[in-house]
């Protein structure tokens, strides 16, 4: 069985082939599916943009013949002193053309008046997956831990070295470490259980 990631983003790509290893179902990137196309995320929400991503990539891949199951994922950092900021705003917070250092040192010059022990964060990923008869199933996972003062570590993406989990930062955890805890692969462990159920059901068809 066939299934398109939703995304064109390699680091996700990798954590999230990483989970699907060993199970029966064949990943493909948007790339090795032939669809090239940058959805725009115009929702408010996570789940809405994670929609939008799976809907546009299932119409093209329906367009190309292909009646695949599609997983498209959002993501972001929610600080609770930024009000659930940068939120669905955490890829374009500091401009369009910015990079992972930008976007930490804003977020850091933004926190710089806010005390320990107000410093609360969590990472959101919503998943949704959208069957090849068009139905949408949404999960989301999710990681609390606290922002960091200066970076640390130099392992995983984004917001990874400022984000504090259980006494060390997610760029300090191995790629297999934070791939056992991350918010996506709780999001993605709600995502496996279904199409494990949905496997079951088609083999007793
Ligand atoms: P999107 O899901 O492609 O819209 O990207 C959301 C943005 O949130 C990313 O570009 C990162 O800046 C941030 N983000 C999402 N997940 C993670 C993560 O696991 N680590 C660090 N930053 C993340």
């Amino acid at each position: 069985m066939y299934l398109i990631l939703a995304t064109n983003n390699q680091n996700k790509l990798r954590e999230i082939r990483d989970i699907f290893n060993g199970t029966e179902w064949n990943v493909l990137s948007q790339k090795e599916a032939g669809i090239v196309l940058d959805v725009e995320e115009t929702g408010a929400t996570f789940a809405e943009n994670a929609a939008l991503k799976a809907k546009a990539i299932w119409d093209a891949a329906q367009q190309n013949g292909m009646s695949y199951y599609v997983l498209a994922d959002d993501s972001g950092l929610a600080v609770d002193a930024l009000n659930g900021g940068p939120g669905v705003y955490s890829h374009r917070y500091a401009g369009e053309n910015a990079t992972d250092d930008d976007r930490i040192a804003k977020l850091l010059k933004e926190l710089a008046d806010t005390p320990d022990g107000k410093r609360g964060a969590h990472y959101a990923c919503v998943m949704c997956l959208m069957d090849p008869n068009g139905q949408m199933h949404l999960c989301e996972g999710r990681v609390n831990g606290e922002i960091l003062r200066e970076c640390r570590g130099d392992h995983g993406f984004g917001y990874d070295p400022v984000f504090c989990y259980e006494g060390r930062s997610f760029a300090e955890l191995s790629f297999e470490e934070k791939n056992a805890i991350s918010h996506r692969r709780r999001a993605l462990d709600q995502i496996v259980t279904l199409l494990k159920d949905i496997a079951v059901k088609s083999e007793g068809e």
